[in-house]
């Protein structure tokens, strides 16, 4: 009796098997790996530039056996913390914040330096955007104090930016601004509804957030940041550069030159224990694929294979390095980052 039912359960699981097979053609799931990528708000670059790689790389899933897709998420601070905790394979990263969990600063001063953390390669470089309405008085860096200002979800990059900023410039973000911590989706409407009186976003160039919010009813500009504030700051992390908004993307700003601001880089990390297969097929896709990557996003203009590997401070992951070795790239990568 019992013999018969095994034989019956037996029979059973191998029909269900051969059922799956016929309704499923094609799938090999068992073989196949998916990996997802942490991006940023939907209208940032960082959620196209997860969109362009994951394009890029699933045009070769079936030789690689791999499946990329991709997550909005709250930004570079979220995308760390969930590579860590094994939640997500990837996510794109600021310079500042890669550094910053590397060395266990800001955000991972409690927690500490997140070792498993591990770096592939850098993108565009993203400016620290500070849009205020022309009616809240806001001329200069200085005039935030008291004012009713998103600094961003807690997240996010930008959060970060803004904290250091306001620190250098000796306001208290927590006492002598209002702040919101709402997400950089979000801020655009707010601040055209009057919500806010401005809000910081640090993010490439161009891109739907800042289009949005220059384009409404009420008038708005970016606000410049002094020498006075960048200069000591980039003096004391390397991971900041002084750049400019590019005011001809959007036309509808109040500004009429271009902005002096303080700039990272996104950058592209994973973990120590994604496997090297996964993380070589990504790199070698994206960098054989170059040309036709960067034209899936006006931010990418300025990329080229060689400042593609500078930003960096976690190790290059042995995946990528593989790939770097085999193209020739490893002569452009800072000594210390190969382990
Ligand atoms: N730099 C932002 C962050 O780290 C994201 C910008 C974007 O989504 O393009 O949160």
């Amino acid at each position: 009796m019992k013999n018969f039912r095994s034989i019956v359960i037996a029979g059973i699981a191998v029909i269900c098997f051969l059922v799956a097979g016929v309704m499923a053609p094609g799938a090999v799931s068992a073989k196949v790996t998916f990996v997802t990528i942490g991006t940023g708000g939907v209208t940032g670059v960082y959620y196209p530039t997860g969109g362009a790689i994951s394009k890029i790389v699933n045009k070769k899933s079936k030789q690689y056996n791999l499946k990329v897709t991709v997550e909005s998420t709250g930004g570079s601070v979220f995308n760390v913390n969930a590579i860590m905790a094994g939640d997500l394979e990837f996510g794109i990263v600021e310079s500042s914040r890669q550094n910053q969990a590397w060395n266990g600063k800001m955000n991972w001063a409690k927690k500490g330096p997140q070792k498993d953390l591990r770096s592939i390669c850098s993108f565009h470089p993203e400016s620290v955007t500070i849009v205020a309405g022309d009616d809240t008085g806001i001329k200069t860096f200085m005039d935030l104090k008291g004012k009713h200002v998103n600094i961003g979800n807690p997240g996010s990059g930008q959060r970060g930016e803004a904290i250091e900023l306001f620190g250098q410039a000796g306001i208290n973000w927590q006492k002598d601004i209002k702040a919101e911590g709402m997400k950089a989706v979000e801020s655009a409407q707010m601040l055209q509804d009057g919500r806010i009186d401005a809000f910081f976003y640090t993010v490439g160039h161009p891109n739907g957030s800042i289009k949005e919010a220059t384009a409404g009813n009420r008038k708005v500009h970016f606000v410049p940041i002094p020498d006075s504030i960048l200069n000591p700051l980039i003096k004391k992390h390397p991971y900041f550069a002084k750049a400019f908004i590019p005011v001809k993307f959007y036309p509808t700003a109040s500004n009429k030159k271009d902005v002096p601001t303080l700039a990272v880089k996104a950058t592209f990390c994973t973990s120590k224990k994604v496997p090297a297969k996964v993380v070589y097929a990504i790199t070698k896709e994206v960098f054989d694929n170059l040309e036709a990557f960067k034209k899936l996003h006006p931010a990418y203009s300025v990329l080229t294979k060689q400042n593609m590997l500078t930003g960096l401070t976690a190790p290059i992951h042995p995946g990528a390095l593989k790939y770097y070795k085999e193209a020739g790239l490893v002569k452009y990568i800072n000594k210390a980052l190969i382990k």
